[in-house]
């Protein structure tokens, strides 16, 4: 009898899982798989429109636009299902990126990675920063036995991290914009262990961030060049939808069950029994019974958790976790307007407060990357994001997002950038929840899930409840585990 896989959530993981098991199953694996998928579509937060318009195409990513090049693992994807060619490099020869300080833009000075300059000269003339923000970089170095001596022995937030190297000034102006602008969340409470490891390890070994930079800067310039200098971040010509597209062209159709919710999970024997109901709104309605040797489970964490709920209490509290929603609103407009805007990626927005919900930050899609827009039209993204708990700790529902002020984006454009025309289209998405908080000692829960989960055996957590938000992470996790589950590593 041939192995049989469930795969729940057809987002980004839940597809390269069925995408590496297709290529298991080609390559004579015995096995069969199915994947359940709630909505019509895959691809989950992954999905880029494309608008013909009078002057050409327009192509609007309405999640991620793009990822981290450092992390190889989705571009090695995209070369395997024959994208190789239409791989984009972000334009960083254009790279700016603003912030919105004292009602201005006023730009992030040149080598900054995240909120350490490379270069104290830099920030010199920088209007971003003040003289208590200036003096506190300029301190850092000196402190650099002080710093190492009193890191953290175990985790800690984001912020009190940032805060014992530059004070709260620099994490005001810089420090809360630039993390809230990638996760949505609150820099008092994410865990620097978990988003920011790169710099625990560069305090761990040099105390000082700022000379961990410039010998990291000095080991590189050492090194041969091949030439090949990779570009902070890539995506494609169509757009991170086109990774998507490339897989799902790869399935065979009848493996994929859409409009179904997964609703239980159960141990039967040595298999797993996943329960699942056609109509979300009416429960019960076409309920199923499905059987599996394995289950991958790619759903939203909060989703996973519920599917565990009779099956492990350490896992359900493990797994509590905050998550934050994102509205996208993006903008096109024809050459005939004439739009100007800064040069640049585009510009962060100070979070007001915890909660957020308000403007986070924007992006020049059409100076990112090329191919975006058609020549002398311009396309533009705003980006709103807040946690999904109310002021008294609760959750708040789904209709919450409508709460988000992204019906006001234009205006908030406008305030920001100057006056801008009418734009020929606008369109908005809603992702409810999309963004889980790796909350302070995150990696410690997740080793302590990551436990009982293979215990229960057969049971894979797949999907960015767990480790990484990205899509490089998600991609590399979703083919180990489906490599995993075939026998085939
Ligand atoms: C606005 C935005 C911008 C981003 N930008 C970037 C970026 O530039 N670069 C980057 O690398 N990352 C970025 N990210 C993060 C990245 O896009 C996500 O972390 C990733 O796409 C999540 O993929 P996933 O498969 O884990 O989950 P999802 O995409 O959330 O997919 C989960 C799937 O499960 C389905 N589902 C839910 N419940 C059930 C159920 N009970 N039964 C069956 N199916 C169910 C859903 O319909 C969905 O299809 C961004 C995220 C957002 C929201």
């Amino acid at each position: 009898m041939p192995k049989h896989i469930l795969i729940l959530g057809g987002g980004i993981a839940g597809l390269t899982a069925a995408y590496e098991l297709t290529r298991l199953q080609q390559s004579g694996a015995d096995l069969t798989f199915t994947l359940i998928e709630k909505s019509a579509r895959l691809g989950g937060t992954v999905e880029t429109e494309r608008r013909s318009t009078t002057a050409g195409e327009f192509v609007i990513d309405l999640g991620p636009d793009g990822w981290v090049s450092e992390k190889p693992w989705a571009r090695e994807l995209a070369i395997e299902l024959g994208l190789g060619d239409q791989l984009l490099p972000s334009n960083d020869a254009e790279r700016v990126t603003w912030v919105l300080h004292n009602q201005r833009l006023e730009a992030m000075p040149d080598g900054m990675r995240m909120m350490v300059p490379s270069d104290l000269g830099s920030l010199d003339h920088a209007p971003l920063f003040n003289a208590e923000a200036r003096a506190a970089y300029a301190a850092e170095p000196g402190r650099a036995e002080e710093l190492k001596r009193t890191a953290a022995q175990s985790d800690e937030s984001v912020a009190s991290f940032v805060r014992r190297h530059y004070g709260d000034e620099v994490l005001r102006t810089i420090g809360a914009p630039l993390l809230g602008g990638i996760f949505g969340g609150d820099v008092e409470q994410l865990s620097v262990r978990a988003v920011m490891k790169p710099f625990v390890d560069m305090e761990r070994e040099y105390g000082s961030l700022i000379l961990a930079l410039q010998a990291k800067a000095v080991e590189r310039s050492s090194r041969p060049q091949t030439g090949n200098k990779a570009t902070i971040f890539t995506s494609l010509l169509r757009g991170t939808g086109a990774l998507a597209e490339a897989m799902i062209a790869t399935l065979d159709p009848q493996n994929i069950m859409f409009h179904r919710r997964a609703v239980s999970l159960t141990r039967v024997g040595s298999q797993w029994r996943v329960g699942s109901e056609l109509d979300v709104r009416t429960p019960g309605v076409s309920a199923e019974a499905h059987l599996a040797d394995h289950v991958l489970i790619a759903l939203p964490v909060l989703q996973a958790r519920d599917l565990l709920r009779d099956l492990d209490g350490t896992a359900i509290r493990v797994m509590q976790m905050q998550t934050s929603s994102a509205a996208v609103v993006a903008f096109g407009f024809l050459p005939e307007k004439n739009v100007q805007w800064p040069k640049g990626f585009g510009f962060l927005v100070p979070p007001t407060d915890a909660s957020g919900g308000g403007l986070l930050a924007a992006t020049f899609s059409d100076q990112k990357y090329a191919h975006r827009a058609p020549a002398g039209g311009r396309l533009i993204r705003a980006y709103y994001g807040g946690l999904d708990v109310a002021a008294d700790g609760s959750d708040l529902p789904a209709s919450a997002m409508r709460s988000l002020p992204y019906g006001n984006a234009l205006e908030d454009l406008r305030s920001i950038l100057g006056p801008l025309p009418d734009p020929d289209f606008s369109i908005t998405r809603l992702w409810h929840r999309a963004l889980p908080q790796y909350a302070v000692s995150h990696l410690e829960r997740m080793a302590e899930l990551d436990a009982r989960i293979q215990q229960l055996g057969g049971l894979h957590l797949l999907g960015n409840g767990y480790r990484g938000v990205g899509l490089p992470d998600l991609i590399r996790d979703a083919r180990a585990a489906a490599r995993s589950v075939a026998g085939a590593s």
